[in-house]
């Protein structure tokens, strides 16, 4: 129970206008979009305007021992800003402000609750280039981003957030504001704090402002999609391009059941009716006749394996329409059955064909559908199990545990861009030792010595 004087103290900081405790809205910050997880109603909702007013506010939480829980869009997909204890959902809509594109230093300063999409188009104007670039730009925050480490296609040439972020401005657990990392792109004085915070589901400080990392934007682009006669030559195809010395942008991958999901959503008419798997290719360059080279190199790596198709885009138009046709796949899928759980195992790049052949035979073993997609160029495979009825929940569970168990065995890990949050904590003992687990949650205490910033999180509950 909150006490009474909390809420109080609250609305004489902010107002009673702005301190929510309405039920629509409560209930609207109450989960995020991890399928089939239960919402957790916070007990009241603020959206602070400024650094300041964060401290205060957590200084608040301190003092009368009340749960914080850090909010951007809510789009994460492992229940990070779910509030599962209750308490106080801090959401940072108010604070998304780009403050500075630096052209001279290549870097941007900017507010949590900056959407990435914005942020991508205001370095766009400026001829520079934000690489990050997970499926949810349009709604996602830089908050967010910088909580689960986000990545997307691009990842395999430009890596994640955290190689973007240099220096960020938090307030702890305790209300101190400090500003950690750096505003040069070089930099080694002390700890990495800022790296540490990276992809720390929002458990450890409340990021109120970051310094990023810009490059500048490559001038040519080319893209091209295949099509293969069975899955297990697409994902050979995959190592053979890297193999092949190639560091492409993009390199992702679509398994037969990707396939069946766009063509009975209508996105699929590039691809010939015998194609059982497809590939994007894309790769960048400072000119277009350096990038068609590129491209035309990596396609001739493919030509042994079983393509029946190359469509190599011509023109802006073209591109887009292959993009838009993997940007639906996650939607597309969800329509072949009634439930989805969507997984994001990472393996070694050289172990993509060996998961997609394992993830076919757990799908067989279990009777249930899967599938597969995503950046196999990072290894980092979307598994997909989809049933009907929730008696065969117990059933998913269980291949779940397998396919965990046997990332593992192949040298890989849990999730490569959605967090643990919630949905997987679990799990994380497969891949984590004790020790580990012990020295992250000595790591959490020095933070947050009560326990209340985002609690219930990642690190499975002490026994
Ligand atoms: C359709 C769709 C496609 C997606 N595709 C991708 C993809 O390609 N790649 C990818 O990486 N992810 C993807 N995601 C997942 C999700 O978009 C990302 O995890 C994203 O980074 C979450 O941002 P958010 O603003 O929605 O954060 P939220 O979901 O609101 O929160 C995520 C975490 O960040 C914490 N947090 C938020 N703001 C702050 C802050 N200022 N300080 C401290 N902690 C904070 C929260 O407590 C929580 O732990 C996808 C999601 C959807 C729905």
């Amino acid at each position: 129970m909150i006490p009474e004087i909390f809420f109080r103290h609250l609305e004489k900081l902010l107002g009673t206008s702005r301190v929510i405790t309405d039920a629509i809205k409560l209930e609207s910050v109450s989960k995020d979009e991890t399928h089939g997880l239960a919402s957790f109603l916070p007990d009241v909702l603020v959206q602070p305007t400024s650094a300041n007013e964060v401290s205060q506010i957590m200084k608040l939480c301190a003092m009368h021992t009340v749960n914080l829980t850090p909010r951007g869009a809510g789009t994460g997909k492992s229940g990070g800003c779910v509030p599962v204890q209750g308490g106080l959902v801090l959401d940072f809509c108010k604070m998304n402000r780009i403050l500075k594109i630096d052209i001279e230093n290549l870097i941007a300063i900017v507010e949590p609750g900056v959407i990435l999409a914005d942020l991508q188009e205001a370095a766009e104007q400026a001829g520079l280039f934000y690489p990050p670039d997970p499926a949810s730009a349009k709604w996602c925050t830089i908050g967010g981003n910088i909580a689960e480490n986000a990545s997307g296609p691009s990842s395999v040439k430009y890596g994640s957030t955290r190689d973007y972020v240099l220096g960020l401005q938090v307030v702890l657990p305790t209300g101190e504001v400090i500003q950690i990392g750096k505003n040069t792109h070089k930099g080694v004085t002390g700890y990495d704090l800022s790296a540490l915070l990276c992809g720390s589901e929002g458990t450890l400080a409340l990021v109120t402002q970051a310094t990023l990392k810009l490059l500048p934007r490559p001038r040519a682009i080319q893209t091209a999609m295949l099509a293969f006669a069975s899955e297990h030559q697409a994902a050979k195809a995959v190592t053979a391009i890297l193999q092949g010395g190639f560091l492409p942008k993009s390199l992702e991958y679509m398994d037969q059941a990707s396939l069946e999901a766009l063509r009975a959503s209508g996105s699929a008419n590039f691809f010939p009716a015998t194609s059982q798997a497809a590939i994007i290719l894309e790769v960048d360059a400072d000119n277009t006749e350096n990038a068609f080279a590129s491209i035309t190199q990596a396609i001739s790596l493919t030509q042994n394996h079983g393509v029946l198709q190359t469509i190599l885009a011509q023109d802006e138009k073209q591109r887009r329409q292959i993009w838009d046709a993997r940007r639906q796949l996650s939607e597309a899928v969800k329509r072949l059955r009634k439930y989805k759980i969507s997984e994001d195992i990472v393996v070694p790049r050289s172990k993509i064909p060996d998961m997609v052949q394992a993830l076919k035979e757990l799908s067989k073993k279990h009777g249930l559908k899967t599938c597969a997609f995503g950046h196999a160029g990072d290894g980092n495979l979307h598994a997909q199990i989809l049933f009907d009825e929730l008696s065969e929940k117990p059933t998913v569970d269980l291949l779940l545990k397998e396919l965990f168990q046997l990332t593992i065995e192949m040298g890989g890990t849990l999730t490569g861009e959605h967090g643990i949050g919630i949905a997987k904590q679990n799990y994380l003992p497969l891949e984590q030792s004790e020790e580990v687990i012990a020295l992250q949650r000595r790591i959490k205490k020095a933070f947050d010595p009560l326990g209340i910033l985002n609690p219930g999180k990642f690190l499975p509950p002490e026994k």
